[in-house]
């Protein structure tokens, strides 16, 4: 059984056609690349997937059950998480904060034992603490030791790009989907994150689809490749077959 799976799915905005008949499986351990030139519905797509917005046809599985009617936090619960082209986190919140934040679904206790601060709440709140760390530990020391207690407008792009990809991590979802992970992110930094990307699933056991336009980094990672354009599923497959398509070439030629 796929992980994800998109059947059919239509989504528009008054007259414009966002997403057209787009079907999609993703597997469990997969690494699946969304590419497309500007416009193409890679966004919008992510926004179908994470409840965000609703499709006006079609079907959105995971493990097996519907979710298209679902809003944003209960897919969340489900087992999906994001990070967006343009981050959202809380800038005067530190990196452990925001990171920590992500987490408070999972707490169970009942909120009057947070503030009596009971043993039980006190164990699930060292345990956030814990996976907040493993989250962020794929990052290095940098996040870790120097920056965990600094409010995020101080950091750099990159590292602001990296709490929010730990901050995906950390609430509990299997799917994390990553729009743009290396925007704003120099040669070197792309090369290191397209390397954290591969532990994360390697390692961190992470299903994960993304959106990139750097295309060594989507080279690199892509079990597969789908190619949106003007909202519809061009080509899918391998990366130096898509590549190579001249569907895929006139799409990116044409704009
Ligand atoms: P991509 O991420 O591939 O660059 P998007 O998914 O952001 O593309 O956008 C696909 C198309 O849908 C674009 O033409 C965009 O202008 C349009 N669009 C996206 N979101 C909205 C919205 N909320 N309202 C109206 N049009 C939208
Ligand atoms: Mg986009």
């Amino acid at each position: 059984m796929a992980l994800l799976e998109l059947r059919n799915v239509y989504k528009a905005f008054g007259g414009l056609q966002a997403i057209n008949n787009v079907s999609l499986t993703v597997n469990e351990g997969e690494i699946v690349s969304i590419i497309g030139p500007n416009g193409a519905g890679k966004s919008t797509l992510f926004n179908l997937i994470t409840g965000v917005y609703k499709p006006d046809a079609g079907e959105i599985l995971f493990e097996g059950k519907p979710i298209h009617g679902l809003k944003p936090n209960e897919i969340c619960r489900r087992g999906i998480a994001r990070t967006f082209q343009n981050l959202r986190l809380f800038t005067n919140l530190t990196v452990l904060e925001n990171v920590l934040i992500s987490q408070h679904h999972r707490i169970k206790s009942h909120w009057l034992s947070a503030i009596l601060r009971t043993p039980q709440y006190l164990k699930e709140e060292e345990e956030m603490h814990q996976r907040a760390l493993e989250k962020l530990s794929f990052f290095g020391p940098r996040l870790m030791t120097f920056r965990l207690r600094q409010p995020v407008y101080v950091l750099s792009y990159a590292n602001r790009r990296r709490t929010e990809m730990a901050r995906a991590m950390a609430t509990g979802a299997k799917l994390l989907l990553l729009d743009e992970p290396s925007a704003g992110m120099n040669p070197r930094e792309t090369q290191e994150i397209t390397q954290i990307i591969r532990r994360m699933r390697d390692e961190g056991g992470y299903t994960i689809v993304l959106v990139e336009h750097k295309m060594n980094l989507v080279g690199e990672i892509s079990d597969r490749v789908v190619v949106l354009d003007y909202g519809e599923k061009i080509a899918e497959g391998d990366y130096k077959d898509v590549v190579n398509d001249p569907r895929v070439i006139e799409a990116y030629l044409g704009r």
